[in-house]
């Protein structure tokens, strides 16, 4: 029996799922973002401005769909301490329909507050992802206590070209076994021109409708990436497949001490490479490595 760990029927459509524009703190109009991504090959972009949820499906088009969202903030204090001293847990929110306009701003720090809000999220139907833990100051501490993220940022071209460690490979596996189902992704936090088209999630679905991308989100059917490319990934016969264009590296992780990296000879490339999975093992995921070291990952499948 055939597992797609992504949809093997549909289209993969390229998305932008955190976004800053006018509407907060980014220097572009949410026009000017349209028209920048779709350039780039892109067909969704998630408006994601600070704590300002806006409606920009007239942006929408046959080739390009606008995803309603916003960015809330938890940070701590008050206190004295400058902002640069404190830690943050900044979550974003997709909403389901383009509409949808309730929105809470509680104030506050804590694992309640973030919990609560997540809780609160899922009950008004949005998607609820962890953004940036690096930049945040957050660690294991933090997120070991976080309960009901649909996924969190594996990358965040944004923090990671102002300079943070912002690819999280390490920190999701550590979520993925404190907290089971989680999918993960990447996304530029774009708030000028430097931090464009740098990380994003190839979203596979039927067709580029809001409840379709919506769903796809919703399912996992996707896989998250600053610049490698991926095409299949399914679990055949208890075999582990994935498929890439171009691959140097392809690496398989499983939630226990079960792991396998292929790697192309010297001047070679990869198409395929395929995991034996374990009785014993928690989940399957796969990162895929290009030639020039950028990093796919596939959503972790649960067995
Ligand atoms: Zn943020
Ligand atoms: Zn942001």
């Amino acid at each position: 029996m055939r597992i797609d760990v992504i949809p093997a029927g549909g289209n993969y459509y390229r998305a932008n799922l955190h976004c800053h524009t006018t509407v907060s703190d980014g220097k572009h109009t949410p026009e000017e973002i349209k028209e920048h991504y779709k350039k780039h090959g892109y067909a969704v972009v998630a408006y994601t401005d600070h704590r300002n949820m806006v409606d920009h499906s007239d942006l929408n088009d046959p080739a390009f769909l606008a995803l309603t969202g916003y960015e809330m903030d938890f940070t701590e204090g008050p206190s004295d301490l400058p902002y640069k001293f404190r830690k943050t847990c900044h979550v974003n929110l997709i909403s389901p329909e383009p509409h949808a306009a309730h929105r809470e701003d509680p104030a506050g720090y804590s694992p309640k507050l973030v919990n609560d809000y997540i809780k609160w999220g899922h009950e008004q139907g949005f998607l609820v992802h962890y953004n940036h833990p690096e930049w945040s100051c957050e660690d294991q501490n933090d997120y070991d206590l976080y309960e009901g993220f649909d996924a969190m940022e594996i990358y965040n071209h944004g923090c990671y070209v102002g300079g943070w460690h912002e690819e999280n490979a390490i920190v999701y596996e550590r979520m993925l076994k404190k907290h089971g189902r989680l999918f993960t992704l990447a996304t530029d936090d774009n708030h000028g021109d430097h931090d464009m088209c740098g990380g994003y999630v190839m979203i596979k679905a039927p067709e580029l409708s809001y409840g379709a991308i919506f769903n796809a989100l919703k399912e996992g059917h996707y896989y998250a990436s600053w610049g490698a490319s991926l095409d299949e990934a399914f679990i055949e016969d208890g075999v582990f497949h994935v498929t890439a264009p171009a691959a140097r590296e392809i690496a398989f992780t499983t939630g226990i001490r079960h792991a396998h990296r292929v790697i192309a000879p010297e001047g070679g490339n990869l198409t395929h490479a395929e995991f034996q999975i374990d009785p014993a093992d928690v989940f399957v995921k796969a990162e895929v490595v290009d030639h020039a070291g950028r990093r796919a990952y596939t959503n972790a499948w649960f067995l």
